[in-house]
């Protein structure tokens, strides 16, 4: 029988910059663009704090000089260094040249150096209380100036007249021009390299996960058996990633190989009372027939449903059970079920049972009624003249052990073996005529094994067989 072929899709085809490439490289710009202007303001705050120190501190040294050069006694003020202020930065306008203007308390201009004339009026903040030197931004006209302020104190500390230096902030504003247009400028190529890296790493650090997907996409293709085999510790992301993929492999497989007996096997044996129906119908069919002869027919179709009722149902909890320990959220008592359907079900058989009372197993009550159920019926159809069955329960360690005992024909070793295959059949078992699929006792050992039980089969003293079920033990409190 040709097996089902699960047909995927073409693949297809990757784009190069994937929505999740995309998203790294937008929000690396993002933060690439926050970490500019920060870095830009903090360039500008800090260039800006350094160079008006040096302009205040070159004012601070001319204001000492030229206060050398001033006499003060009581309300009045005599200028010594008249040589100071002829000197070529007091006289020209160039871009070190000093602005100089003595005011009087009273407003009155006293003194001025001959640049100003030759430039802008340059205002005057007047009157201040300071006794300190005061700085700050001025414009003349297009001019940006650094002022200083130095009050002229007499020997009563009384300010008799105030000193007004400025210089031009022209350099200044000339390097802070030419850091922003540097980055500006700058800024292009920035951004083009920052693209590039992004991608780059985004690509990097998505290969692993691009290599699991390919591999992924392989198996499900060709070979659900295949596994992904990527080294990575199991609680690593990616090691993770490859475990539950896995995992979904295994379950996949499962469950496919499950789907594809069941049609397998249903297919198989279907047939047979397929055929037999299908022969007698066109038997019947060909010319008028008795009443009674339809009624044979018909008797025969009844009993051949029923074969197909029963394989099917067998089938079904074989495909409910396989693999799946989902059943195993309850638990039942064993003599409970054994009261309530076993007895019931085999009264007219001889059976003794020895069952404990407070045997408690995980699983469903139904599955283990349909184990037990196959066992004695197979104990008492292989046991010609029903010489007798014992069922027990007990306790056995950490064990529930439950076997059902017979005196029938017993099962060579050789087919021991054999026995629990779906669809096997004992040659002897079709020599006597005994009916039956070869389903049962696969059904049981399915369900069994759902309950995380064991069952083995072994000669029984001193004739027939002896199987063993032994499921592992519930605390109930
Ligand atoms: P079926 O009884 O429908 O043939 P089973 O799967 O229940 O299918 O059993 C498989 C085979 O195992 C039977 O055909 C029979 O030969 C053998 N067998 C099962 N139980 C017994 C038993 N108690 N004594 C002897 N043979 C048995």
């Amino acid at each position: 029988m040709e097996k089902a072929i699960f047909l995927l899709p073409n693949k297809i085809k990757k784009p190069v910059f994937t929505d999740t490439v995309k998203r790294i490289v937008l929000w690396d710009i993002v933060i690439f663009f926050l970490l500019f202007i920060t870095s830009n303001i903090f360039t500008i705050v800090i260039t800006n704090k350094i160079l008006t120190d040096n302009l205040d501190e070159r004012l601070k040294n001319e204001v000492a000089t030229l206060l050398d050069s001033f006499t003060v006694q009581a309300d009045s003020i005599k200028f010594l260094g008249y040589s100071e202020i002829k000197e070529p930065d007091f006289t020209t306008v160039n871009s070190g040249a000093f602005f100089l203007q003595v005011y009087g308390v009273k407003g009155k201009l006293l003194l001025s150096s001959d640049n100003i004339k030759s430039f802008e009026a340059i205002p005057f903040k007047f009157p201040f209380t300071s006794t300190q030197y005061e700085f700050e931004n001025l414009a003349a006209g297009n001019h940006q100036l650094r002022v200083v302020y130095a009050p002229m104190l007499n020997d009563k500390n009384k300010i008799v007249a105030y000193l007004q230096l400025s210089v031009f902030r022209t350099e200044y504003s000339s390097v802070m021009k030419k850091i922003i247009l540097f980055n500006l400028l700058n800024l292009p190529f920035i951004l083009a390299l920052i693209i590039v890296v992004s991608i780059f790493l985004a690509k990097k650090s998505y290969s692993p996960l691009n290599k699991i997907i390919s591999i992924a996409e392989n198996i499900s293709a060709n070979n659900l058996n295949a596994r992904i085999k990527y080294e990575a510790h199991p609680e690593d992301e990616l090691g993770r990633l490859r475990d539950t993929l896995n995992n979904l492999f295994t379950r996949l497989e499962v469950q496919i190989n499950q789907i594809s007996q069941f049609t397998d096997n249903a297919s198989h044996q279907l047939m047979t009372p397929l055929t037999a129906v299908k022969t007698e119908l066109e038997y019947i069919l060909k010319h008028d027939r008795k009443p009674e002869e339809y009624k044979e027919t018909l008797t025969l179709l009844n009993v051949q449903t029923d074969k197909m009722i029963s394989i099917i149902k067998s089938l079904l909890i074989i495909a409910k059970y396989s693999g799946s320990t989902d059943n195993n959220q309850s638990v039942f008592m064993v003599s409970q079920v054994i009261n309530d359907y076993i007895k019931p079900a085999f009264k007219e058989y001889n059976i003794n049972y020895d069952i404990g009372d407070y045997l408690y197993v995980r699983g469903t009550a139904e599955g283990f009624q349909i184990v037990l159920e196959n066992l004695i019926d197979n104990a008492i159809k292989y046991s010609p003249n029903n010489p007798g069955i014992a069922v027990t329960a007990k306790r056995y360690y950490d064990n529930i052990i439950i076997s059902v005992e017979d005196y029938g024909y017993g099962i060579s070793d050789e087919e021991k073996e054999k026995i629990f295959e779906r669809f096997y059949r004992a040659a002897s078992s079709i020599k006597e005529n005994i009916k039956g699929y070869g389903l049962g006792l696969c059904l049981v050992k399915t369900i069994v094994q759902s309950m995380e039980g064991t069952i083995k089969v072994e000669d029984n003293i001193p004739a027939g067989t002896k199987f063993t079920v032994s499921f592992p033990t519930v605390k109930v409190v």
